[in-house]
């Protein structure tokens, strides 16, 4: 993950509460057939499985809540004009994952969040262009540093869930389930059979 921000540095944690989508070659939705469902996606993440993270982040290392992630479609870093211009659209860090795992996740009704784990400046600082060999230095600590995270992150999710996740596709299906194809319904029951009639069960 890059870093847009001076006071996000290589190795520092981020734990996003935003999203801006700039990929464009990746299937996005699970409602793209037969089946019409908009989701709500102002907050993209769950606010409070992000809470556990950061909790769980604290031990270990340098933590940033509730930034901006920018999401490339890749492979490639960025140039550094865009590497500004994100900075100017108030991105903290930049990367390829995440989208579209937030949104199908969501329509999933899973809870999602993401730990970034910095490993470079991108492409703004013009005195520090991006060395692979030093990415690597830094990926090989985060991939370390990360196993501690969800070493110490897994046990805190033994409670209830209370969030709104687990309720995201409420009122959001347009097309009456009982009318699909059956092969549709069949491809999606994980996810929508708790909204359909008993019809189609
Ligand atoms: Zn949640």
């Amino acid at each position: 993950m890059g870093s847009l921000q001076k006071n996000i540095n290589p190795r520092d944690a981020v734990i996003p509460g935003q999203l801006i989508d700039r990929t464009y070659l990746r299937v996005n939705t699970f409602f793209d057939k037969a089946l019409v469902a908009y989701i709500s996606f102002a907050r993209p993440f769950c606010n409070e499985l992000s809470t556990l993270l950061a909790k769980a982040c604290e031990i270990h290392s340098t933590v940033h809540r509730n930034g901006t992630m920018l999401v490339i479609e890749g492979p490639a870093f960025s140039t550094s004009a865009e590497s500004r211009l994100y900075q100017q659209w108030g991105g903290d860090v930049i990367g390829m994952t995440v989208l579209p795992e937030a949104k199908l996740a969501r329509e999933a009704e899973m809870c999602y969040s993401s730990l970034s784990l910095v490993t470079d400046n991108d492409a703004w600082l013009e005195t520090d262009e991006v060395n692979v060999n030093t990415i690597l230095s830094h990926l090989k600590s985060n991939a370390c540093k990360a196993k501690s995270i969800i070493a110490d992150l897994i046990p805190r999710l033994n409670i209830p869930r209370t969030c709104e996740c687990q309720n995201a596709l409420r009122d959001t299906i347009m097309t009456n389930t009982n009318s699909i194809d059956p092969s549709e319904y069949i491809r999606l029951k994980s996810i929508i059979s708790k909204y359909s009639s008993d019809n189609n069960k």
